[in-house]
């Protein structure tokens, strides 16, 4: 038998990948993350970003990570367990802790990072862990690193889940679900899925990548939208790298379950601390946050108004999201990237969401709005939308 050497192999792969429509490549952005930025040299109106407060340029924040990094330099030089666990980390800690109302909350390198953790660190082979089907991907990279057993049950269907878990043996139950949904905008039905968790003794799991600084009092986040303390049996992960424009991630939760993390989880355990610069910034985030959330809110708030009315005006297919994601629902991979190309060349950056990261014949364009954008703006995209909608489906 012969072995096809290595680059034959993929040199196929990626042919078949470019033959369904799903290549994926890189934008060189030339600026820093703002509504306007520079891609090769041309200037384009961005509404693709999750920094929904345009909070990764602000001055403060950019005067909070040099001051940082004049007095604790550039690296933090080790995990947390060794020597990297630095005085700004424990003061943003507190900091957020106080802000999510929580007992403890717990820094991590990444989102991607604490939900491996969140996944992996509270299971054993005789329990349920039970996610929404729609889960961010590393939610689901989580779970494949768990022991426990996996299941899923269809979007937001608190009496599918309920289902699922009569049907299952299992000693313990953790429920996972995005707070909002990244790619649909979306936001899960926590009461319902608390009420569901509590009644077996389970822990309710949220990953507020896309809440957090966003919904919610003073921007805490979709439990605080819904009314859903994080105490008790309620574990909140919060990302640093949206709304809060930095980088990093947390977890929220009782005292006995962030030690327990520390002891134990490998992803928290076996990684470098995040750089001070980016924990001071994420601080300053937070005062900024706690200082202007009421005149943000609004504007975002009035945005997001604006650019569904104005879609529902010009036909433009919404999906049935209030926060910052706005998804154009287009279904064929090939047709969702024309559009998108189409928008570029119209000044526009909005990108096309494909599968994996969506349903097969799902694709979308993915609209996000912030802060920093105006309703002048909001109307040049919805026309533009909606010329391209109406030629380039057809
Ligand atoms: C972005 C995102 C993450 C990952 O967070 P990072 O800090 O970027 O690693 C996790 N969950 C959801 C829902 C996200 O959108």
């Amino acid at each position: 038998m012969t072995i096809e050497p290595w680059p034959r192999v993929l040199a196929e792969k990626q042919a078949e990948i470019k033959q369904q429509g799903l290549w994926r490549r890189r934008r060189h952005i030339g600026s820093m993350q703002r509504a306007n930025v520079d891609v090769d040299n041309q200037s384009l109106l961005n509404f693709s970003s999750n920094d929904y407060l345009g909070f990764a340029s602000r001055p403060e924040l950019i005067k909070a990570s040099q001051n940082a990094s004049v007095e604790w330099g550039v690296g933090a030089g080790a995990s947390h367990l060794v020597c990297g666990h630095q005085t700004p980390h424990h003061k943003l800690e507190l900091a957020l802790a106080e802000f999510v109302g929580s007992e403890r909350v717990l820094l991590f390198s990444n989102g991607y990072m604490a939900n491996l953790a969140l996944n992996t660190a509270f299971l054993d082979k005789s329990d349920l862990l039970l996610h929404d089907k729609l889960n961010h991907a590393s939610l689901v990279d989580g779970a494949r690193l768990s022991n426990a057993q996996f299941k899923r049950y269809a979007h937001l269907d608190v009496s599918h889940a309920q289902r699922r878990i009569d049907n299952t043996e299992y000693d313990r139950l953790m429920l996972v679900t995005d707070g909002v949904f990244s790619m649909d905008g979306d936001v899960a039905p926590l009461n319902e899925l608390l009420g569901l968790a509590s009644a077996r003794k389970g822990v309710l799991c949220v990953d507020d990548a896309h809440g957090f600084g966003v919904l919610g009092k003073g921007g805490q986040g979709t439990l605080s939208q819904l009314g859903v303390p994080v105490r008790d049996n309620v574990l909140m992960m919060g990302t640093l790298g949206k709304a809060f424009g930095c980088f990093g991630s947390f977890v929220a939760g009782d005292s006995i379950f962030i030690e327990h993390l520390i002891q134990t989880a490998r992803s928290y355990i076996y990684t470098t601390a995040l750089p001070a610069n980016v924990v001071s910034a994420c601080l300053a985030a937070l005062r900024l946050l706690q200082d202007q959330h009421d005149d943000l809110h609004q504007h975002l708030g009035g945005l997001i108004d604006y650019f569904k009315q104005a879609c529902a005006a010009e036909n433009v297919p919404l999906m049935a999201s209030d926060t910052p994601i706005q998804p154009v629902l287009i279904g064929d991979e090939s047709a969702s990237v024309d559009i998108s190309d189409r928008l570029l060349s119209e000044g526009f950056l909005v990108p096309a969401i494909r599968t994996p990261t969506v349903a097969k014949g799902h694709a979308r364009l993915r609209v996000t709005l912030t802060a920093t954008h105006t309703q002048q703006q909001v109307d040049v995209l919805v026309k533009s939308l909606s010329n391209a909608l109406k030629t380039g489906v057809a």
